[in-house]
């Protein structure tokens, strides 16, 4: 099967989140499976930079607002054929990916993603000056929302799949945008591309797509109701028989703990010797106190509303009374970035804050924490919690999308030792989170209990292949 994967973000040419981490994984993995699956993605400086080698493989003159842009052809480091859109006025900038250096969403947004949802609809459907032509194109959120509006409105009827990654980032820009991306004027309207007055991109993607998924069996159903849908409940509700929810799997390569290059020492169910040394160098690269017993939390993310580090931040203070350490890793919210910074100076050599992307740390606090918070207020799947359980390091998750679909709590009662893997809360309030806390410290205390929970955790399978074969049920059901 041929499958066109269109996305804005790779891992690890370039990445701001999970979509990234997918979008390296489900390819590689559905090509060992024997798919012959490409990526398309914006050809951004840092994409250009980490190829070593590309040709010119098409060239698309100025349609519709957009620019002319070329299309390279290149491979991914695992081998995955990628074609990247080479437009130097849109892509070609420093600063981030969606937004420039102050964070604000750049200007041309609609134009940028607009491009890279129209090149995908020409290389799926019947004009592609392309001798390679997919039977299924695979869409990853708003960026790529437009692909099966154009697609429904040209020649060719390759079947799409729309991937929400996450409901809340929908791409919503002003009703002129419709002619501006050429988009046909009858497709604006609220059995369209239309969203209260404006274009909608990923409700676009939602309303043309043949099937929909979405990244957690329990986010699936989350979206089909008020709380989460985002305004586009009654949309996912009406296509639930095209709404299917498959948890990622996540690059057990890369997360591996026994074969982990950026740790100090690495280890593995039968041998957790190496996890101590994690953790030491933890303490010594954060500051804090070096101390083999004291519990450790670990919390990589991004720093926003909707990943809670706002009730972390007001426990605090009790958890380092615990006693235990904090160490915290992430950005965003400029003033979450300023309280986590704070707290850290109030409390030295306890809690420790890095504000900053840092791939590497990432890696050595899943390794060198005792335990890993995550208590987002909704996750559609969530990749962390999957790598603390790999690690030995058990998650604290909110009961919510794919948390709930990737834990095991350990129930107080303590019937399930032999397959619980963390804990869960119920309710986004300091109180609920912190009790968790309480309940996860005196598991921690009690060392066979917490040896099996963290073996349990590691012995879980979380490759990637049980989800890719689901995407490949649903490409040949399309495909048919
Ligand atoms: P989301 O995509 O909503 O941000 P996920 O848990 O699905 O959340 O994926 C986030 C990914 O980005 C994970 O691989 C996580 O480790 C990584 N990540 C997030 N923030 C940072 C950071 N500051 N430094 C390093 N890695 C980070």
């Amino acid at each position: 099967m041929r499958v066109l994967f269109v996305t804005s973000e790779v891992a690890p040419l370039v990445k701001t989140g999970g979509l990234a981490d997918v979008s390296a994984a489900l390819p590689a993995a559905l090509r060992r499976m024997g798919e012959d699956v490409r990526v398309l993605m914006p050809g951004y400086p840092q994409v250009l930079r980490a190829l070593e080698s590309f040709r010119v493989a098409a060239f698309f003159p100025a349609v519709a607002g957009l620019p002319e842009a070329r299309l390279f052809a290149s491979i991914l480091p695992d081998g995955v054929p990628l074609w990247v859109i080479d437009c130097p006025q849109l892509f070609q900038r420093e600063g981030g990916i969606y937004q420039d250096g102050k964070g604000i969403d750049w200007l041309d947004n609609a134009v940028r993603f607009g491009l890279l949802s129209k090149v995908a609809a020409i290389l799926g459907g019947a004009e592609s000056p392309i001798d390679w032509r997919p039977d299924v194109v695979h869409c990853n959120d708003w960026q790529t929302g437009l692909t099966p509006a154009y697609m429904h409105f040209a020649p060719g009827g390759t079947p799409c799949v729309m991937t929400v990654h996450n409901l809340a980032f929908q791409g919503v820009f002003a009703p002129q945008t419709v002619s501006e991306l050429a988009l046909p004027i009858e497709s604006f309207q609220p059995h369209g591309v239309e969203y209260f007055g404006n274009l909608s991109f990923l409700k676009a993607g939602l309303y043309y797509a043949d099937h929909i998924t979405t990244v957690s069996p329990t986010y699936a159903a989350e979206i089909q109701a008020d709380a989460l849908g985002f305004g586009l409940q009654g949309l996912l509700s009406g296509r639930r028989e095209q709404l299917t929810g498959i948890l990622n799997g996540i690059d057990d390569s890369e997360w591996d703990p026994a074969n982990d290059p950026m740790l100090v020492k690495t280890y593995h169910a039968k041998k957790m010797a190496g996890k101590a040394a994690n953790k030491k160098e933890l303490q010594r690269r954060m500051g804090l106190a070096l101390d083999p017993d004291i519990p450790l939390f670990g919390l990589v993310s991004r720093f926003t509303h909707q990943k809670g580090l706002d009730i972390v931040l007001e426990i605090a203070p009790k958890l380092v009374s615990a006693p235990a350490q904090l160490v915290l890793l992430g950005s965003g919210d400029a003033v979450m970035q300023q309280d986590a910074q704070q707290l850290a100076d109030a409390y030295p050599g306890q809690i420790a804050t890095v504000v900053g992307f840092d791939e590497k740390l990432s890696h050595l606090i899943e390794a060198g924490a005792d335990m890993f918070l995550m208590p987002s207020r909704f996750e559609p799947c969530g990749l962390n919690q999957m790598y603390s359980q790999r690690y030995g390091t058990p998650p604290i998750v909110h009961a919510t999308g794919g948390l709930l679909d990737s834990v095991v709590d350990y129930s107080p009662t303590g019937q399930n030792r032999s397959e619980a893997t963390g804990f869960i809360f119920q309710h986004t309030t300091p109180l609920d989170l912190f009790a968790c806390v309480q309940r996860a410290l005196s598991a921690y205390h009690d060392k066979p209990l917490w040896a099996a929970l963290q073996a349990n955790g590691m012995h879980k399978d979380f490759s990637w292949q049980k989800s890719a074969e689901q995407y490949r049920e649903i490409y040949s059901a399309l495909a048919k």
